[in-house]
């Protein structure tokens, strides 16, 4: 198979692009590197199999050529991260909304598959959980930012099935909820990499609002297995799909969960919402996934426990730290969570 992958140098679509590679497949990026990294792809670029291209999904002569080879489409480029999108407006609601239509217009020419990743943010403020796909969506004011993100994914949703049911572009929509994994930069306001830089650091954690908030983390391997099994099942074309995992725990549970993992005696600071973000901002106080029909169509679903997830996400921090010459203010002890068993070795075996 030879694949797309928009913002393949991304979190996500690194790792996608690597066990394409891994099992044997061409992947073509293209990432305009605003938060994506050229690092995140250095140990593909001996593999031969990568061709690797910066530039916008806004740039339609250049997505229609690099599609024009390709089977299928993995459209995962986006404004991502609370932080980014509360601070930059436009360049959300451009980058999400037109980016998309570029995609599916230049896949529509030949038909060629898309997959479109979105987001559990577009259930909002819905309190109907778990989150089943056609439960109806609740989306707060438009003078908070954070909403027009939302909005912008459930439009990119929309185009997505328009295309389908109008032009017969196959077309499978993946509502990703809270992934974390390897790889993943705290720079945009992601919790899970924050804590565990924090908790390394000797730094206070910092928990933004009550902390009684919570969120189901899914480990990035697992979201992969997802989009790969999702990709190669005929009845999930035209469809939209969660993808997450259903273990939920709150984000002041998360940060005594990350500081006893690293050993570390940080102490867990609370932050108003006010401080972290802006005057207004609204958050979500449980996003748990329905994943019953990821499992039915694909016999698949996200299991991979928080505890490896947390062990994964500190060791990889601690390898940035000791990259920057960082020393990390606590010590490996005999309690300290090791990252998982090597599970891209294992993804690729099964491939
Ligand atoms: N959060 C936090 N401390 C941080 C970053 C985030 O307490 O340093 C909270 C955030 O307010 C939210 C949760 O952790 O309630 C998950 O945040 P994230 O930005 O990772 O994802 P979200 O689910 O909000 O898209």
């Amino acid at each position: 198979m030879k694949a797309l992958i928009t913002g393949g140098a991304g979190f996500i679509g690194s790792h996608l692009a690597r066990r394409l590679v891994a099992r044997g497949d061409s992947v073509v990026v293209l990432d305009d590197l605003s938060t994506g990294a050229v690092a995140n792809l250095r140990d593909l670029r001996s593999s031969g199999l990568l061709d690797f291209h910066v530039g916008s999904v806004a740039d339609r002569p250049l997505v229609t050529e690099l599609m024009d080879d390709c089977e299928v489409t993995f459209h995962l480029a986006a404004a991502v991260g609370v932080r980014l999108i509360v601070e930059q407006p436009v360049h959300t609601i451009q980058t999400n909304v037109h980016g998309t239509q570029v995609v599916l217009e230049a896949a529509a020419k030949k038909r060629k598959a898309v997959v479109v990743a979105s987001t559990s943010e577009v259930y909002g403020k819905s309190h109907d959980l778990p989150f089943r796909e056609t439960a109806d969506i609740t989306l707060g004011s438009t003078t908070n930012s954070r909403w027009a993100y939302a909005c912008s994914k459930a439009l990119d949703e929309w185009l997505a099935l328009a295309y389908w049911r109008e032009r017969k572009v196959p077309t499978i929509i993946c509502r990703f909820f809270n992934t974390v994994g390897p790889g993943q930069s705290g720079r945009y306001g992601m919790v899970l990499p924050n804590f565990a830089r924090q908790a390394l650091a000797g730094d206070p954690i910092t928990v933004f609002g009550s902390g009684e908030q919570s969120r189901c983390f899914g480990h990035v391997y697992d979201t992969v297995e997802a989009l790969l099994r999702l990709v190669e099942t005929p009845e999930a074309v035209g469809e939209v799909v969660n993808v997450g995992s259903t273990e939920e725990v709150s984000i002041y549970e998360l940060a005594v969960r990350v500081r006893e993992a690293a050993s570390s005696s940080s102490e867990i600071a609370f932050v108003s919402y006010q401080e972290a973000y802006q005057e207004g901002f609204e958050d979500m106080q449980r996003r748990v996934p329905d994943v019953t029909k990821l499992q039915t169509l694909t016999g698949f679903h996200p299991s991979i426990p928080l505890s490896t997830i947390v062990g994964d996400v500190l060791a990889d921090q601690e390898a940035r730290m000791a990259e920057r010459g960082t020393v990390p203010a606590v010590s490996p002890g005999p309690a300290r969570a090791r990252p998982s068993v090597r599970l891209d070795a294992l993804a690729r075996a099964s491939a």
